[in-house]
């Protein structure tokens, strides 16, 4: 583990909702919202309305640019997040989740704690110099950002149909070549 679980759960969840905007877009209604939900399960105000995910899918380039930022333009970005609302910062262990700190009340819409925990688990990766586990696809055709967890820094790509895609034209000119 790079990061604490809460860390890395916020840092999957955001590259979840940044990658829903590459085409396909896979984060239209509220269906697609409950597949979010279900692999990121919030606690607290869930609307589960269009207009709620219409907050998510605006949120996303916002996202998009503090994941992919610079450490000294990421600090700017989390800081200009801290500043948006009143803060009122809470240990809690709650839902099988071990203590972890909760920055607004629960009755704050989702796309502004998704900012929140996006921003506290930012600061995890600005303190330990990390930033480099974000980063763009190295696929030459893929936009999304490839997340890398791994404790020997293995993960290039966005998703396994990337790498695989990338390891079978690889190997292809390998064979053309040899
Ligand atoms: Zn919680
Ligand atoms: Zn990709």
């Amino acid at each position: 583990m790079i990061f604490t679980d809460d860390t890395e759960d916020a840092l999957r969840a955001a590259v979840w909702l940044v990658n829903s905007a590459e085409d396909p877009d896979t984060l239209n209604d509220v269906d697609d919202e409950a597949a979010f939900l279900r692999d990121f399960p919030y606690t607290g105000r869930l609307d589960r309305d269009q207009a709620e995910v219409a907050s998510l899918r605006a949120l996303r380039p916002r996202l998009r640019s503090m994941l992919l930022a610079s450490r000294d333009e990421m600090a700017a970005h989390v800081n200009e997040a801290l500043a948006e609302v009143r803060l009122t910062p809470r240990l809690l262990r709650h839902d099988g989740a071990d203590w972890h700190l909760h920055t607004v009340t629960d009755d704050h819409p989702l796309d502004e704690r998704v900012l929140l925990e996006t921003a506290m688990a930012l600061i995890d990766v600005i303190r330990a110099d990390e930033g480099s586990r974000l980063s763009v696809c190295e696929d030459d055709t893929c936009l999304a950002i490839a997340l890398d967890l791994s404790r020997n820094r293995s993960k290039r790509y966005c998703s396994t149909t990337c790498a695989n895609r990338n390891a079978v034209a690889a190997y292809r000119a390998r064979r053309a070549a040899g």
